[in-house]
């Protein structure tokens, strides 16, 4: 309700109030039967019948405001129609711990919506598609079953469903896509294809649309191309100023390795995005940027975007290879899983491209070894990598309400454990823009290990990660936790935070 019903509400109670109290005051007066005793008794406490009026008015407003607010009134039904999704800060690989959990929501608030006895289709698809794009899902599949409609979205390559629909609800379904996108209505026995444009809350896409007839009715599949995607800045994805200059000086070299390490869910795609985003700004666009992919994300124009396609023998190694063959300046290769694609990549790096790369390691001094360990032979490895990153997640501390905070005597421990300074870290109060969590969006600690000649010489040396580590320590390395525990001091997020997912 906004304020003008409730001053008119108040209004109309006051006038009625006054009314009745004026009418009760002029029979009391005249001395009416004794049903109006009480009326008459109220009336002679030296009460005028305005202020009678006021009073009562108020309390009429009050009981008006609370009855229509618990009322199921249309207005207020029509905006849920379609809900709003909650906000997700999902970036690439990020998905995986967060998207489940939209998924779900999402798929509470279809059920709801499908349960209707009318239910509106229309905006049963637009919500549909606002998932899609809030949790990244590459594909949105709607496949008819015997006992339903199963719809499944492809979030970094796996399939999650997201609900099964009402079977008598299927033609329905396909029909609004095929009118999004142009096609016939009528035919259902032949395959069809067709795009058609979205704006979302998360940016503008094309749906590429694919509609195959099965036994149980049309099957559609709806591939997402993201466009006019902004790359994510370097400088805001937490590195220090120092470790941001020295990156960036490693990012300029003609040739060479520069490998993220990092479990899924850490952003390292989007420190993948960030580099190519530096190199494509500094070096000019003349420097030809290719990727290869699983899947594609983000359409960026100015890359060449390959994708891997694992089901039809398609794999990074083959993509790695054929890419190589157009010549590109700068490579990102989504992730270097298996021996084909390490010693192709290896190969790439000693030969003129600069190759950026993700590999599932726990440590900047630990990727060495995995890729040893898929067969990379130790002096093509050290004499082609340049540096090697590890990063985390943590949550952000929300800047606007944070505030300091005493160190526990746990958290002191750790730190002397560690050898790291004590000091004035922060901790998390609440307020209207983090929704009184005192967190807000993710923010990445950062490791980073160049390949400096004593660290060539330990890998030639094949020396274990434990030792390259402590080479680069004494070479100026932070490790993850120092450099978490330095992120904490500047209020970027807490030291709970950083314990949490560094461990230590
Ligand atoms: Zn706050």
């Amino acid at each position: 309700m906004n304020r003008a019903a409730h001053l008119l509400w108040a209004l109309a109670g006051l006038a009625l109030v006054a009314g009745l109290a004026s009418w009760l005051h002029r029979h009391a007066s005249l001395g009416a039967g004794s049903s109006l005793e009480l009326g008459k008794l109220y009336l002679q406490s030296a009460m005028s019948p305005l202020l009678v009026g006021t009073v009562s008015g108020a309390l009429v407003l009050g009981l008006a405001s609370v009855a229509v607010g618990a009322l199921p009134n249309k207005p207020r039904a029509f905006v849920s129609r379609k809900p709003t999704l909650s906000p997700l800060a999902v970036v690439n690989e990020d998905v995986h711990t967060a998207a489940r959990e939209m998924i779900l929501e999402l798929g509470r608030h279809l059920r709801v919506m499908a349960r209707r006895p009318e239910p509106d289709i229309i905006a049963i698809m637009e919500l549909l598609m606002e998932g899609a794009m809030r949790v990244v899902a590459s594909d949105v599949h709607i496949h008819p079953l015997e006992e339903g409609t199963r719809i499944a979205f492809r979030v970094h390559g796996m399939l999650e469903q997201v609900i099964v629909f009402p079977r008598e609800h299927h033609s329905r379904l396909v029909n609004r896509v095929k009118v999004l996108a142009k096609l016939p209505l009528y035919q259902l026995d032949k395959p069809q294809d067709g795009h058609f444009p979205l704006s979302s809350q998360d940016g503008p896409a094309d749906i590429r649309v694919s509609i195959l007839p099965t036994n149980h009715g049309e099957a559609v599949a709806l591939r997402i191309a993201r466009s006019g995607m902004k790359l994510p800045q370097l400088a805001t994805l937490g590195f220090p100023e120092a470790l941001l200059e020295r990156y960036q000086q490693i990012l300029a070299l003609p040739q060479g390795l520069i490998l993220v390490a990092g479990a899924t869910g850490s952003g390292k795609t989007t420190s993948l995005y960030a580099s190519l985003g530096h190199i494509q700004a500094s070096r000019g666009q003349l420097t030809r940027i290719a990727t290869i992919e699983d899947p594609i994300e983000f359409d960026v124009p100015l890359f060449a975007q390959t994708q891997v396609n694992s089901e039809q023998g398609f794999t990074f190694a083959q993509g790695l290879r054929a890419v190589l063959r157009q010549d590109p300046n700068v490579i990102m290769v989504g992730e270097i899983r298996d021996p084909e694609t390490a010693r192709t990549a290896i190969q790439a790096g000693l030969s003129g491209h600069l190759l950026l790369s993700t590999i599932h390691a726990n440590s900047a001094a630990g990727a060495f070894n995995r890729l040893i360990e898929m067969g990379v032979e130790p002096f093509l490895l050290a004499s082609s990598t340049a540096a090697t990153l590890s990063q985390r997640l943590v949550r952000g501390l929300c800047p606007h309400c944070r505030t300091e905070q005493a160190l526990t005597p746990e958290d002191a421990v750790r730190l002397d454990a560690a050898g790291i300074a004590r000091g004035v870290f922060y901790g998390p109060v609440g307020c209207e823009r983090c929704d009184g969590s005192g967190y807000l969006g993710r923010t990445a600690i950062y490791e980073m290990l160049p390949v400096t000649p004593a660290i060539r010489d330990a890998i030639n040396a094949k020396v274990p990660s434990a030792r390259i580590q402590e080479i680069a320590v004494r070479e100026g390395m932070v490790p993850l936790l120092a450099a978490g525990v330095e992120r904490a001091r500047t209020g970027a997020t807490t030291l709970r935070e950083v314990f949490r997912v560094v461990g230590g």
